[in-house]
């Protein structure tokens, strides 16, 4: 990937100066309307600021420049995704949310030109936008080997069959990127699955549902679909990759994904202190005696401080190891961010909104929302157990081979 080798450490500093100016300016003001009110309602306001962030030269910061971003090491994109992390709608404004981000990163490295061309093109614009289908309600996604999604090739065409669930943004986008197995004899497990990109006004496509999250059913990019595939044809060329390289190419996709999701929570988890000290000095027991000035609250907050900056110094250690010896040498380590930061994430969170009291719990403020959704943390990219199990065993295997 082209990058910019010439940003200083200068550079950098008024980079992330610009995006936190503009959220604080543009985007804070929106967040209680969108999130609360209504997401699709409030669109053509968020349009416009994606406009302006165009009209910036922020936009879409984790692109090459020869594609019209910075051109920025993964360590350098991540201190972003912190700063845009402390707004829900910061990663949507500047196009670099998940699922997109992740499967722009996808399709550049193994979509054909011409796929490159339909979609990846308007993707990366922001002028449409996409979804990612592997997991299904009727088996493990934290051992996704099992699939019952098909896609029978039948001469140019392949024919898909299956349900997913959690097909994140689905409500709205243009194109999905779905897992089938393709090759379901092959003695490697690993190797029976494809990924093919699916259009959606595909007419084999079946939007079901949006479910609720805790109350929450969401809308637009908002949202974790129910779908369905029912002989839904597609031409052979909208594999991306090879054939059975599913797993594979899953793995290529989550490897940078993890960086990106941590880096967002750590940027949660500053908003999240910040409304808890805030909330703390203007809350008074007494006359003059605010709840800060008690030692419980106290310990929150410095408990909070110390593991957001423990999880920011092992996040880009884990980003700076990706960018000079890839995702496949940084496993260990991918495995280890994940599971720390999501919990720090929780427990950030959990104290803010104690702080806060009864005023915690309303949609009154940002923490009830991270707090319904962001517990999803621990499950999605591989629930923490299974990150754990990562961790424990290299471990492990290291006594043993001693
Ligand atoms: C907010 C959110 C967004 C998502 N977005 C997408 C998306 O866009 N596309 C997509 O395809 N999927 C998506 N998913 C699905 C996600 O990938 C799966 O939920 C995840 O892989 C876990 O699978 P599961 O829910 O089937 O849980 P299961 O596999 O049934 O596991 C249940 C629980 O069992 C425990 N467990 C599992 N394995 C082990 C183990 N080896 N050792 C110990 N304990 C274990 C864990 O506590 C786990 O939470 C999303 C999920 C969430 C919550």
């Amino acid at each position: 990937m082209e990058r910019n080798l010439n940003r200083n450490i200068t550079g950098m500093e008024n980079l992330l100066e610009q995006y936190e100016d503009f959220l604080k300016q543009h985007v804070y003001p929106l967040e209680m309307e969108a999130i609360y009110g209504s997401f699709k309602a409030t669109l053509p306001k968020l349009q416009e600021l994606r406009q302006k962030a165009k009209d910036k030269g922020l936009f879409a910061p984790h692109l090459s420049l020869s594609e019209g971003g910075l051109g920025l090491s993964l360590q350098e994109f991540g201190r972003i995704s912190e700063t845009l992390g402390r707004s829900p709608l910061g990663h949507f404004i500047f196009n670099c949310q998940a699922p997109d981000i992740g499967n722009m990163e996808l399709m550049h490295q193994f979509a054909s030109q011409t796929l490159k061309e339909r979609y990846l093109l308007p993707l990366q614009k922001g002028e449409i936008r996409s979804c990612f289908a592997m997991t299904e309600p009727e088996h493990a996604g934290s051992n996704p080997v099992h699939l019952s999604t098909t896609a029978v090739r039948i001469g140019d065409e392949y024919i898909i069959n299956g349900h997913k669930w959690f097909t994140s943004s689905a409500d709205g986008a243009a194109f999905t990127i779905v897992m089938a197995v393709t090759d379901p004899n092959n003695s490697n497990p690993y190797q029976r699955a494809s990924m093919i990109l699916v259009p959606l006004d595909n007419s084999g496509y079946h939007f079901v549902r949006n479910i609720p999250i805790m109350g929450d059913v969401g809308e637009d990019y908002m949202s974790h679909a129910e779908v369905k595939f029912i002989d839904c044809k597609v031409p052979v060329s909208n594999l991306i990759g090879e054939e059975g390289q599913g797993f594979a190419l899953a793995q290529e996709r989550l490897g940078p994904g993890r960086i990106h999701h941590c880096m967002r929570w750590i940027g949660i988890c500053e908003r999240a202190i910040e409304l808890m000290c805030k909330r703390a000095l203007s809350r008074m027991l007494d006359p003059g005696r605010p709840l800060a000035q008690q030692q419980t609250i106290q310990n929150w907050i410095a408990e909070s401080v110390a593991s957001v900056k423990a999880s920011r110094l092992m996040v880009l250690a884990t980003a700076k190891k990706i960018d000079e010896e890839g995702a496949k040498a940084a496993k260990e380590d991918i495995s280890t961010i994940k599971f720390f930061v999501s919990d720090v994430l929780m427990k950030t969170l959990d104290r803010a909104i104690q702080v806060h009291g009864a005023l915690g719990i309303t949609d009154d403020t940002l923490l009830s929302f991270w707090y319904r959704h962001e517990r999803g943390a621990r499950i999605y990219d591989g629930p923490d157990e299974v990150h754990k199990t990562v961790l424990a065993k290299r471990v492990l295997k290291k006594y043993a081979e001693s």
